[in-house]
């Protein structure tokens, strides 16, 4: 697993998907640049998530706000106080963690250490072993699990309230080192906000901070009504935004996973106050149907209820990827109550309420989140597409399986040979087909090294021209998955690719 992500990392860079930031001075931690067939990836993915949410529901509607906002709006929304992670340092390796993940590896060995018992009985009870009874009674993997279900408690417990110095007992009670020195010798917990924050106006006097948005929902709520009222929209509506959003991430690891600099996809549903837990349901089940529908396997997918909650919500879930690495968070759907229109109300002084006229009366409408990484998302798709073929021909190919109308390039046109006139034929049916997809033309090279070229990048199909076109009009349409290849004339082919390339 851990060679495959090293695989798609590599090969993301060598063809042209990511690049890391201002490589030629050495890049900057955490911070991804997307190149040519990198950008049409991202943007498709984009339209797919836009199509999905904002074209196909008569009633969500697009945002485009931006990025810098009045410092205010992140004083009411609690990122000023709340949007810290607790940092330790080890003084030896002067290297710095997130005290929280040191203790939640401490509780993930506990339960590895669970699950290794359970699996040596099961070896040794055979066909009658009942796992359940076993997790439960036996002393054994009881301790681990219990441990670590009391050591994620307590520490969830002392975050709520503050109390950075009990975090910092845990840490040493349970005896965690540091992962790369193996020292114990720890500085204390503190917390470090994640926005990160710059000057508007001149540095000098008047100049005020403002901070680079850590999140993009908060330009909708502060639209909430502009949005409405123009829009003349019933409650229930939804306002879907896609843009840049920054956080200053202590643990900026695992590629494009986890950046400083990133794009969310979010959608606010604004709901009647008591309905936001039907309406979270639902939106729980339309997201996951929505992933599902990009044809990767069922059990890459699985939902994720949170226990403990973030300050502004009432429930909450993960859906979360089995991405190279494991299962981790793709998305995340969110009951945030009234919280954020109440805490505007408050810090502005001018109201955000709905007036609902088959109720008669005005409210503060409850919200229903899906927030999404679109950068998670490719690398979900990324990695899910990224294959080692062994072919019949005693060959091997590395090809990228990705979703056909989400492929950065939809065909290449390939003249079997530079002259004889099919360079001028491959260009005629470029322009025929160059508006409505993303076409290259390709005459370099033999054509087996065309194809796997165009593998390498997931390009659904490849077009050749060869002598035969000019007296028979057809093109060969080579199957990228199949790789199986047919004769097709070349009036058909604008109607054969929006056939399968349409989102
Ligand atoms: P995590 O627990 O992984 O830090 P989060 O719970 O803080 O994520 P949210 O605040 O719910 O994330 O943000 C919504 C979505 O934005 C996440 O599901 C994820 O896809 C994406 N996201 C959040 N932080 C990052 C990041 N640093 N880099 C890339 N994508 C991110």
């Amino acid at each position: 697993q851990d060679d495959l992500f090293k695989k798609v990392i590599a090969h993301a860079k060598e063809y042209g998907f990511i690049f890391p930031s201002s490589e030629i001075y050495d890049g900057l931690s955490a911070v991804y640049d997307y190149g040519q067939n990198g950008v049409e990836l991202k943007k498709n993915l984009r339209e797919y998530w836009w199509k999905a949410m904002v074209q196909m529901h008569e009633n969500i509607v697009g945002l485009d706000a931006a990025i810098f906002m009045h410092p205010t709006t992140w004083k009411a929304s609690g990122h000023v106080d709340a949007f810290n992670d607790p940092l330790i340092d080890n003084k030896d390796s002067k290297k710095r963690y997130r005290a929280d993940v040191l203790i939640e590896d401490y509780a993930e060995k506990q339960r590895q250490k669970a699950e290794k018992e359970i699996e040596k009985a099961k070896k040794r009870f055979g066909e009658d072993f009942d796992e359940a009874l076993y997790r439960e009674t036996n002393p054994r993997v009881k301790k681990y699990l219990d441990e670590a279900n009391d050591t994620v408690k307590r520490m969830a417990a002392s975050l709520d309230a503050g109390d950075l110095a009990d975090v910092k007992s845990l840490i040493e009670e349970k005896g965690i080192v540091c992962p790369i020195s193996g020292s114990k010798n720890w500085t204390e917990v503190r917390q470090f906000n994640l926005m990160f924050g710059t000057q508007m106006g001149s540095v000098a006097e008047g100049a005020s901070t403002l901070y680079l948005r850590p999140e993009t929902a908060q330009g909708i709520f502060v639209n909430f009504l502009n949005v409405q009222k123009t829009g003349r929209m019933k409650i229930p509506f939804g306002i879907a935004q896609t843009g840049k959003a920054f956080r200053n991430e202590i643990v900026a690891r695992q590629f494009i996973f986890r950046m400083r600099e990133f794009e969310q996809m979010e959608m606010q549903y604004f709901v009647r106050p008591g309905e936001e837990m039907k309406w979270y349901k639902y939106w729980k089940e339309e997201r996951m149907k929505w992933h599902r529908a990009l044809g990767m396997d069922d059990s890459y997918y699985r939902f994720h209820d949170h226990e403990k909650l973030a300050h502004y919500a009432n429930a909450a879930a993960d859906i979360e990827f089995n991405f190279p690495f494991g299962f981790k968070e793709l998305e995340g759907i969110h009951s945030r109550t009234d919280f954020d229109l109440k805490a505007h109300e408050e810090h502005s002084g001018k109201k955000l309420q709905f007036f609902d006229p088959e109720l008669g009366q005005n409210y503060v409408p409850y919200v229903v989140e899906t927030s999404i990484g679109l950068d998670r998302l490719f690398l979900a798709v990324l990695s899910y597409a990224y294959r080692e073929e062994s072919l019949e021909d005693g060959s091997s190919r590395t090809v990228l399986r990705i979703p056909a109308p989400l492929a950065p390039v939809k065909a290449a046109i390939l003249p079997l040979i530079k002259r004889d006139g099919l360079p001028e034929i491959s260009r005629e049916i470029l322009d025929e087909l160059r508006y409505d997809f993303n076409i290259q033309y390709d005459e370099k090279d033999a054509i087996g090294k065309r194809y796997r070229r165009h593998d390498a990048i997931g390009t659904p199909y490849c077009i050749t021209v060869d002598h035969e076109t000019k007296e028979d009009k057809c093109v060969t349409l080579r199957d990228r998955d199949s790789m199986t290849q047919e004769r097709v004339p070349i009036q058909n082919l604008k109607a054969k690719l929006s056939e399968s390339l349409s989102l």
